[in-house]
């Protein structure tokens, strides 16, 4: 048999600058794109017993392996879909088909290394091996100017070093043409959101009408970002505010699951910068995608440090595990307007914006003094984005046990609140409850007395509840007497 190279497709799910695809087409005759759902990761629990991935996620990968498949039929290739563990559903196509070389992109951190240690040892029992490439950074561990133990410990001090001395690889282009083997097995069928058992989106609202998983969509919304509307060059100015879809880049999810390559993101930004204009917001699109970049260096640096409860600084953050309170923050119930608009965005979307996700996780971490590790297994349940260095990184970094003791803030969500939502229009939205309110109170309804109330007819602790904080700190006081 002519030699075949199977290609795994993991967090990296498109044909542009895809490091794999290209050196499995280089060296081998044929190629067997493949893509395994694993049922751990999506019918699994987490360890505070979270569903592992929820439906606005697994939607998201369903619809991004869908038209993986379809992009590899353009090419003359096609997608070989199984269910089950990867080590086991590779192992019997690689042993069958007898491929030469199994590819697939390095990943990090501790649960996926444990499953491509599985797969590695599983091959070796056959006499092939898996051979790993790289694609999830704009930079190259490779090209960076300092070994990953040497990486500096704040995000100013590694951008110093690398912005203008280090030079961005190129995108590698989409493949011409994949030739694909003789398979005669059963190409597999893609699975739906029921067999996961996972019900349907709600459609009402903007996030869960645009996030489409899949490199074509991804490509359409970068498109949009950048050629279509211009947003990129008023980017920095509009990135924090709340309500809509064009503030931020929205680009997360799509990165995420590598439908988009963050080097071809760039490549896109310095085409725009040279054809249209370049200024400070053009310039933050790259700060950001650093940001991305140096949370992945942090977890190679710092291996599973970022997920213990002490954290890159080894220092003990205290927290309780107290499942009540911790359900108010969950459900969007604490009484604290900001904290509720956007836990409830983010269980009806998979989303919430980067102003929200601090001050949820500060509030949940500083005010209602619960584990950190509780939030950010509850964030990796529910993001449509999630990524475990970026996730658990920045959890780190607000807990306060990340490599960068300056990073160990507080949010002051009332003060938060008002600055970013000065109508109140993003609380209004989510918490319809609260609506007849006028916008000097929405923010803190505890401001209303009684005769406020039947006015607005919001009755505190029935209609919306009573802020959980000053129960809290309540309780709090009640315990050190
Ligand atoms: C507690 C917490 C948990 C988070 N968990 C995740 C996660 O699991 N996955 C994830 O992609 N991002 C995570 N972030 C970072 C950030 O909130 C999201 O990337 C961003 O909100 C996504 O929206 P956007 O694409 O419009 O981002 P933009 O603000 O437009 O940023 C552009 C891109 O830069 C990258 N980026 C921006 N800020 C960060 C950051 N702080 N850390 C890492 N990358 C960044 C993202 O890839 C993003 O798409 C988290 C932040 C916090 C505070």
């Amino acid at each position: 048999m002519d030699n075949i190279a199977i290609v795994w497709f993991r967090n990296d799910l498109r044909l542009h600058d895809n490091e794999m695809l290209t050196d499995a087409i280089q060296k081998a005759k044929f190629v067997l794109p493949l893509y395994v759902f694993d049922p751990g990761i999506f019918t699994g629990t987490t360890s505070f017993g979270f569903e592992k991935t929820a439906k606005f996620r697994t939607k998201f990968i369903l619809e991004s392996v869908e038209d993986l498949r379809k992009q590899l039929r353009l090419k003359g290739s096609d997608l070989i879909i199984r269910i089950g563990k990867p080590e086991e559903e590779i192992f019997i196509i690689a042993k069958e088909y007898k491929s030469s070389w199994v590819y697939c992109n390095r990943e990090r951190t501790d649960e996926e290394v444990k499953v491509q240690d599985r797969v590695e040892k599983k091959l070796w029992t056959i006499g092939q091996e898996l051979r790993f490439c790289r694609g999830k950074m704009l930079y190259y561990t490779a090209d960076l100017p300092f070994p990953i133990s040497q990486v500096p410990d704040t995000f100013s001090g590694y951008r110093k070093e690398i912005e203008y001395s280090v030079p961005l690889r190129k995108p590698l282009p989409v493949p011409e043409a994949i030739p694909f083997p003789d398979f005669k097995d059963d190409r597999g069928v893609l699975p739906t959101l029921a067999d996961f058992s996972k019900g349907d989106l709600p459609a009402d609202h903007i996030e869960n009408q645009n996030f489409k998983g899949g490199e074509t969509e991804g490509l359409k919304h970068l498109n949009h970002f950048v050629w279509e509307t211009n947003q990129i060059a008023s980017y920095k100015d509009t990135r924090n505010q709340l309500l809509g879809w064009s503030f931020s880049t929205k680009l997360s999810a799509w990165l995420s699951t590598g439908c988009l390559s963050p080097k071809y993101v760039i490549e896109q930004k310095l085409k725009f910068e040279e054809k249209v204009i370049k200024n400070e917001s053009t310039y933050w699109l790259y700060f950001e995608l650093l940001w991305r970049d140096y949370f992945r260096l942090m977890g190679k640096k710092y291996e599973n440090r970022i997920f213990q409860p002490r954290g890159i600084s080894h220092h003990d953050p205290g927290g309780s595990v107290d499942y009540a309170l911790f359900g108010l923050w969950a459900t969007g119930m604490t009484g604290v307007p900001f904290i509720d608009a956007n836990m409830r965005q983010l269980n009806s979307t998979g989303f919430m914006s980067n102003r929200g996700r601090q001050n949820v996780a500060s509030f949940l971490v500083k005010d209602l003094n619960i584990k950190w590790l509780m939030g950010a297994e509850y964030f990796e349940s529910l993001l449509l984005d999630y990524d475990p260095c970026s996730n658990y990184g920045n959890w780190n970094h607000i807990a306060g046990v990340g490599n960068d003791a300056k990073d160990d803030k507080y949010y002051n969500i009332l003060a938060q609140s008002r600055k970013y939502d000065p109508e109140g229009k993003f609380i209004k939205y989510w918490i319809p409850e609260l609506r007849p309110i006028p916008a000097h109170m929405v923010h803190d309804p505890g401001m209303m007395n009684q005769e406020d109330q039947h006015k607005y007819g919001v009755i505190l602790g029935k209609d919306y509840p009573m802020a959980v904080t000053t129960k809290a700190s309540r309780l709090k006081i009640e315990k050190t007497g």
